[in-house]
């Protein structure tokens, strides 16, 4: 902290700026190159219903197989990606990648056959002007009914924007779900969350994972909030079986999280789904009283 260390700190600082720049360049390449050839390969997570232990869909999760680095996890190469359109392109790969893998799903039969599947979309694709198009266009290149595909925005982007709520409406004309993710991280109110064009909201693993008394007096208002607005709910990042035996004395519908399942490469999806029943059925069948 001398005096004259101030100019020194100025270049440091400088050559640390450098050096993420050159990072953040070095991802953007690298991920343009992999969409390019196929790097990049979806993951897919099930998500249990609470009332019945069945699997209705499942939430697609992008991860890229780097050569020579295995399997990069998204919050690695997503936030580079949002900077620019190239979340655009990484969307509209999502969208038609996962909906190819519903019709080999179909086509398989067995316990991957008729699920529902969401996509993550980023602000900035919803922003663009592109979003209707990209998801029409990959429902009829798989030829897959609307209703089969969800779309997840997560909240911190479902503020106020007439252009963004019109294209949102526009996809549930069509008979696309949307889905609020990682809701109460934003800043939604319970004013808003009466009016926002969605069908479902996914509440944060932050609030799931809280042994605090008052966070499960904010879930079951929350959940509460939801059915009167019509709204399902899917509850993030479910780990144990006591948090399953909590939402449901709260009045959730649906469940994601390692308890019932990780998120897996495809080929693993069927197996997946099975062991989310066997799970259910020995530790959360849930026993109406009365
Ligand atoms: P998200 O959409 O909220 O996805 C849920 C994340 O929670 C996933 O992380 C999932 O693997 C993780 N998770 C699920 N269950 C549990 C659990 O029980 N415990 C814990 N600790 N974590 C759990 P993942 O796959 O690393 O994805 C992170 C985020 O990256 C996603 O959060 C989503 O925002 C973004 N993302 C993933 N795929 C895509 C994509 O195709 N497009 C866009 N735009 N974003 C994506
Ligand atoms: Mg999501
Ligand atoms: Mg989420
Ligand atoms: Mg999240």
């Amino acid at each position: 902290r001398a005096k004259d260390g101030g100019r020194g700190r100025v270049e440091v600082y400088d050559d640390d700026l450098r050096r993420v720049l050159a990072a953040h360049a070095a991802v953007e390449d690298g991920l343009r190159r992999a969409l390019a050839r196929d790097e990049l390969v979806l993951h897919y997570q099930p998500v249990t219903d609470l009332l019945t232990g069945r699997v209705g869909s499942v939430e697609a999760l992008v991860r890229w197989q780097r050569p020579g680095e295995g399997l990069v996890p998204p919050g690695v190469f997503i936030p580079v990606a949002e900077t620019s359109d190239l979340i655009c392109d990484l969307g509209r790969w999502a969208l038609r990648t996962s909906l190819a893998q519903l019709r080999a799903f179909d086509a398989a039969g067995g316990p991957g056959a008729g699920l529902k599947v969401a996509v993550n979309i980023s602000g900035r694709h919803l922003r663009s002007p592109h979003l209707v198009e990209d998801v029409r266009s990959a429902l009829e290149a798989s030829g897959t009914a609307p209703h089969r595909l969800a779309l997840e925005i997560t909240e911190t982007v479902m503020v106020e924007d007439d252009a963004a709520w019109a294209r949102l409406e526009e996809l549930r004309a069509i008979g696309v779900q949307i889905a609020i993710d990682d809701f109460g991280t934003g800043y939604t109110s319970f004013g808003q969350l009466a009016r926002v064009p969605v069908d479902v909201l996914k509440i944060d693993r932050s609030f799931v994972d809280s042994e605090d008394p008052r966070t499960v007096e904010l879930v079951r208002l929350v959940v509460g909030a939801a059915r009167s607005f019509g709204l399902r709910v899917v509850a993030e990042g479910v780990e144990q079986v006591s948090q399953v035996h909590a939402l449901q004395a709260v009045g959730c519908d649906t469940a994601q999280g390692y308890y019932f399942s990780r998120p897996v490469a495809a080929d693993r999806l069927p197996t997946a789904v099975d062991g989310c029943h066997t799970r259910y059925d020995a530790t959360c069948r849930f026993e109406p009283t009365g």
